[in-house]
């Protein structure tokens, strides 16, 4: 039966064979898990994403949120699934079990996740993002705030959210307005309004609980003199039980483009001058605070990106396997010839193959960072944990946004192999599309990932961790280079890494000279072409795998499997690459055109 969401085998592919998280599992902390454990988690988690969650996406999209006199209703169907997800802890399942989650290790939950956000992105958002709000609550919450809220946010009893973007403050969130006065009991009083709140307001769980980014009275502008705010929706009497409303209210929701079922809520606080809330950490560390949450929900947005993808291919390549139209190209002048499936086709195959190249590769680094995400805190040495930490920092902007474009170009592209059915709402891919662009915006736009790449990451302790990457690149190269085969994909990748730190170095040095403006004009195409970059590397680490796997013996169907990883390696680096090659041509080069027209010359007056 054609697959749904995730390509099974290719899952089990990435984690057990290429990037090989058995290792992770040898460790201590991980003592719970085996491969058997993981592989029925997954299994487990797979059937109820396809049987209870799948169903609901459509009709989500179509119903969309209710808002009325500030509540809002999610679809009705929700409920009785999201007691599912909760019930069955699906919600925390790689949150430390002393925040009490189930202390799985981040390459089961991102298996999980691959499932449950592909099949019903929204309502696992609902269950799961308290678990930022939480992870933060634990590293700098006082102990009284830890033991009220935490167990109670990855348990999905109460939600969390994430309170930063103003109508004035998007991309810079320096310039927000909402304000704190100290109150004398140590608690603050909030003022202002907040917009675009993801689960500002919804009627799953009991009580929601916001953190929430304000100045204090008399604190510096900019990002400096912001703090972070506890402000829960109730109040949370001594005993643990709810007390009275706090004086956050939403007062509407968004229609958008896509994930329809998801509450985007303006949130106005103090509007009676009763909103409380609870610093958490230190004055003015708020940005630091809240960044642990944004880095965390950065990588949940690459992994968003990527599950559209791969059920929006999986859509696709099934329908091409079904869909009769037109004659093979060898039988065109024949017109007794049978008409055959559309994926006989040459463009067809080649649009196929464009989408699976990008879905093998994005599955593979996103779980190739799970992996360094958990060695910097497990890590055997502290060199080995400072340096998969530092990566792992350095790639995050590259998640986000390349696995964004790229998920939603796919998605695009699914659509296109679907022909006019395509453009219907007969099929999820037009919903995959429409849902995935979001993916660019939030969390930090495209063009915010390409400053933070050029501005904060490239430059990470003087270029060392760029140059550290390179060389694990470099590493894989080398392995492949004796494997006759693959030998001249190789060299390729080997090519296109040399050039790629050529053009860092060129890039960065030009980003702190007086030419910064033009610079900065080429972070984004700068960020993407070390995603292309990466997807070459994890395309020829997954060829290597296969040859490796080829050489003993193996199934008629894992044959398919295998030879299929060394043709779309052979296909990206092949057909992708040398565009890639050709955009690094142009970054050197330096074109200043879009700094040097005047902004008149932008035509339209
Ligand atoms: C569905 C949805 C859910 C959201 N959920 C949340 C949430 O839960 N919590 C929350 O706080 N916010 C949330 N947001 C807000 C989101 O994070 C912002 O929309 C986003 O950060 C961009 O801000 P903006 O919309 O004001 O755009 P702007 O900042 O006005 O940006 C407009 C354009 O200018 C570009 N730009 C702006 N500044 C720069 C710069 N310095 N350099 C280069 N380019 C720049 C941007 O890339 C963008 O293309 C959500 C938004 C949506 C639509």
């Amino acid at each position: 039966m054609a697959q749904q969401l995730v390509d099974r085998r290719d899952q089990e592919f990435v984690i057990w064979e290429q990037i090989n998280c058995a290792d992770i599992l040898n460790h201590e902390t991980y003592k719970e898990f085996n491969k058997k454990t993981c592989t029925l988690i997954i299994n487990e988690a797979r059937s109820l994403a396809i049987k209870e969650l799948l169903p609901l996406l459509a009709e989500g999209d179509s119903e969309g949120v209710l808002y009325e006199n500030g509540t809002v209703k999610v679809p009705q169907s929700f409920h009785r699934v999201f007691a599912l997800v909760k019930e069955g802890e699906w919600n925390n399942l790689s949150v430390p079990t002393e925040m009490g989650g189930q202390g799985a290790p981040a390459f089961l939950g991102a298996a999980t996740a691959e499932y449950f956000l592909g099949a019903n992105w929204p309502l696992f958002c609902y269950a799961s993002m308290g678990n930022g709000t939480a992870h933060m609550i634990q590293k700098y919450g006082t102990p009284q705030q830890k033991e009220t809220y935490v167990k109670k946010l990855t348990s999905a009893e109460w939600g969390g959210t994430m309170l930063l973007t103003e109508s004035e403050a998007g991309s810079d969130v320096g310039s927000l307005t909402t304000a704190a006065t100290k109150n004398l009991n140590g608690s603050y009083a909030l003022s202002g309004n907040k917009i675009f709140i993801t689960n500002g307001e919804h009627d799953l769980v009991g009580n929601i609980i916001h953190p929430v980014l304000a100045r204090i009275e008399g604190a510096p502008p900019g990002t400096r003199g912001i703090s972070l705010f506890l402000v829960p929706k109730y109040f949370v009497n001594a005993d643990g039980s709810l007390g009275e409303r706090n004086d956050i209210i939403c007062s509407g929701v968004e229609e958008k483009h896509g994930i329809h079922a998801s509450a985007t809520c303006s949130m106005t606080l103090g509007s009676k001058g009763k909103c409380i809330g609870y610093l958490l950490g230190r004055e003015r560390e708020g940005m630091k605070i809240m960044f642990n949450m944004i880095n965390g929900a950065r990588m949940s947005t690459g992994l968003q990106a990527m599950t559209y993808a791969s059920s929006a291919y999986l859509l696709a390549v099934n329908y091409a396997r079904e869909r009769i139209q037109g004659r093979d190209l060898a039988d065109f002048a024949d017109h007794s010839a049978p008409p055959v499936a559309i994926i006989k086709h040459p463009d067809v195959r080649r649009s196929l193959l464009w989408m699976k190249s990008y879905v093998d590769g994005m599955r593979s680094f996103f779980y190739y960072m799970t992996v360094l995400a958990t060695k910097s805190n497990e890590g055997e040495t502290a060199e080995d944990r400072e340096r998969c930490g530092d990566l792992f920092s350095m790639l995050t902007p590259v998640v986000k946004d390349y696995m964004a474009v790229k998920g939603h170009e796919i998605c695009v592209q699914a659509i296109q192999i679907f022909g006019g059915a395509g453009y219907t709402k007969d099929y999820l891919v037009e919903q995959y599309a429409r849902d995935c662009k979001i993916t660019t915006i939030y969390e930090g736009t495209s063009g915010i990932q390409a400053l933070d790449m050029l501005g904060r990451k490239l430059g990470m302790k003087e270029g060392t961790v760029f140059v550290n990457f390179l060389g694990e690149i470099h590493k894989t190269v080398a392995r492949a280079k004796q494997m006759e085969q693959i030998q001249d994909l190789a060299v390729r990748v080997e090519t296109a890494a040399n050039r790629l730190g050529e053009v860092a170095l060129h890039l960065g040095k030009k980003a702190m000279s007086a030419e910064f403006k033009a610079a900065f004009s080429h972070s984004l195409p700068f960020l993407h072409v070390i995603g292309d970059t990466i997807m070459a590397w994890m395309l020829l680490w997954r060829a290597l795998t296969a040859v490796t796997q080829l050489s003993g013996k193996c199934s008629k169907k894992d044959l398919a499997f295998y030879e299929g990883q060394i043709k779309t390696a052979e296909f990206f680096i092949g057909t992708e690459l040398p565009a890639t090659m050709g955009k690094m041509n142009a970054i050197a080069d330096g074109c200043a055109a879009a700094i040097q027209i005047s902004d008149e010359g932008f035509g339209g007056l």
